[in-house]
């Protein structure tokens, strides 16, 4: 099954009279459980199509459809809601809660789309941190732990709802490369234990070479083919 397709997918942004087109019609197809990656340069669209695969923003033409779901037919509170239900998301620059345990920035999105019981919602986030090897850390607060194990709590809170999907955009531009290549055998992992599907994007050699599926973007357009690692 084709969890995520898109066809003639376009993107310009419009300000005033300049027009950037950022998408210049991408077509691909993504399995579920996939473990995939978009590589290109500064510039070539990348976080525009996660963007749009994210639901955070909508498509100028063509189709993008996320587990069926066409989603240039969502408004905001719709695409919100099924971003919740379905949608994890890991950032470059982590983007934990300072004044929140890790514990608590792992639990933080059980607490705001649904209403499990609280044992429930420890349980998981337990499984998770777990999972990620931070279970003994659940306690310290961000500025405590160091920049792999913060992209660790990420990845957990990524996972924490069950999504169907995890987007990560540059996961590992701020990481020395041991660091990034652990992060990414982290994810990969955590892809085999929850079946979730991973897509993230990279203009670091080193790190495509971990994915399973690349798709390479230049100047808005991805390069013929795709390549499998
Ligand atoms: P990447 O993530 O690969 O660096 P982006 O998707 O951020 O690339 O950007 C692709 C192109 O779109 C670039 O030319 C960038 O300047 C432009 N762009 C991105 N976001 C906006 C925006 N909000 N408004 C106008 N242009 C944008
Ligand atoms: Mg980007």
């Amino acid at each position: 099954m084709s969890l995520l397709s898109a066809e003639k997918l376009t993107k310009t942004y419009r300000s005033g009279d300049i027009e950037v087109p950022a998408l210049k019609g991408v077509d691909f197809s993504i399995e579920a459980a996939a473990f995939v990656a978009f590589v290109g340069p500064s510039g070539s669209g990348k976080s525009t199509l996660l963007n749009l695969i994210g639901c955070l923003d909508h498509p100028t033409s063509g189709t993008l459809k996320v587990l069926d779901t066409d989603i240039a037919t969502l408004d905001r509170r719709a695409a919100a809601r099924f971003r919740g239900e379905h949608i994890g998301f890991v950032f470059q620059d982590f983007n934990l809660i300072p004044v929140l345990t890790v514990f608590e920035n792992v639990e933080y999105p059980l607490r705001m789309v649904q209403l499990w019981p609280a044992a429930k919602r420890r349980a998981q986030v337990l499984r998770l941190l777990d999972a990620v090897g931070m279970a003994d850390q659940a306690h310290k607060r961000p500025d405590q732990i160091s920049g792999g194990q913060k992209q660790r709590v990420a990845v957990a809170r990524a996972l924490v709802s069950d999504p169907k999907l995890v987007l990560a955009d540059e996961p590992t531009a701020n990481l020395d490369s041991e660091t990034a290549h652990r992060v990414l055998e982290l994810m990969k992992k955590m892809r085999d234990e929850f079946r979730t599907t991973f897509v993230f994007s990279t203009h670091d050699a080193r790190i495509m070479g971990e994915a399973e599926v690349i798709f390479t973007l230049e100047d808005g357009r991805l390069l013929q083919g795709e390549n499998h690692a």
